[in-house]
């Protein structure tokens, strides 16, 4: 096992080698995303770390989820937040983006499994706190993941805003952050395209977003990527969030993304 995870970095680091930096957000995706080499590595199956944002128990712990962790670029951000929920009336409201993220993380882990992937999460529940941001990163880091997807839903500044976008480190701190991690940020558009959701019209270019100031991204060694799947106060995006049938799309989506980049 450990021999073939150092053959696995260091093709994940050759893959980074030759690639040039990601492009600003005028970027347009791809339409054939490239697997990415790593996956394809060794006879075993690849490792995915999901990563569902938040937790159900972080707005009981504020003092716990303020600590400042380090950022990846030398400053620091909070441990973790508490995420935003839908708004309005009706039964669509008061949904929380933990309790979403985490769903829809389970609804991909059973799609992946099913296909031979082994999937790990950052969390295992949606009551607890935490983990921090730099340690969630350390989880994919430290089993040397083929990838990691973390899962979000956003609150966009006005309840019209709509539309996923997926975001990279940018700029780049490491080979993973150059070609891999676009790459599985292609996919992850293509996936949920072909679910028939549609780019966010008021965040990135075509879907994509680099950024530089999350750090689970920026911490990441591996091939990264945070999906934003909707904004939580559009109304009409908040009544697909809160339908199991919804969220399934979300991670049906995602997990088409994350196969279409392992090569499976
Ligand atoms: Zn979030």
């Amino acid at each position: 096992m450990i021999g073939r995870a150092v053959l696995v970095l260091l093709l994940a680091l050759l893959a980074g080698c030759g690639t040039t930096p990601a492009p600003p957000t005028t970027a347009a995706p791809a339409p054939a995303p490239s697997p990415v080499p790593r996956a394809r590595a060794g006879s075993g199956a690849p490792v995915v770390v999901l990563d569902p944002g938040h937790n159900g128990g972080n707005a009981r712990a504020a003092d716990e989820i303020a600590r400042e962790v380090p950022d990846g670029r030398g400053g620091t951000k909070p441990c973790n937040t508490t995420g935003t929920a839908t708004s309005g009336r009706g039964t669509s409201a008061g949904y929380a983006e933990h309790a979403f993220a985490f769903d829809v993380a389970q609804r991909v882990t059973r799609v992946l499994t099913e296909r031979g992937v082994v999937v790990r999460s950052t969390r295992s529940d949606d009551a607890g706190v935490g983990p921090c941001v730099d340690q969630r990163a350390a989880t994919a880091n430290d089993v040397r993941a083929a990838l990691t997807v973390s899962v979000h839903a956003d609150s966009a500044p006005a309840a019209d805003d709509r539309g996923f976008h997926v975001a990279v480190a940018d700029p780049a701190l490491a080979p993973s952050q150059r070609g891999p991690s676009l790459d599985l940020a292609r996919a992850l558009v293509a996936g949920l395209e072909g679910e028939g959701f549609t780019p966010s019209t008021y965040r990135g270019e075509s879907g994509l977003d680099p950024r530089p100031d999350l750090a689970g991204l920026n911490l990441a060694r591996v091939p990264a990527a945070l999906v934003e799947c909707a904004n939580m106060r559009n109304p009409g995006e908040a009544a697909v969030l809160t339908d199991p049938a919804g969220r399934q799309r979300y991670a049906d989506g995602i997990a088409a993304g994350i196969l279409q980049t392992l090569g499976r």
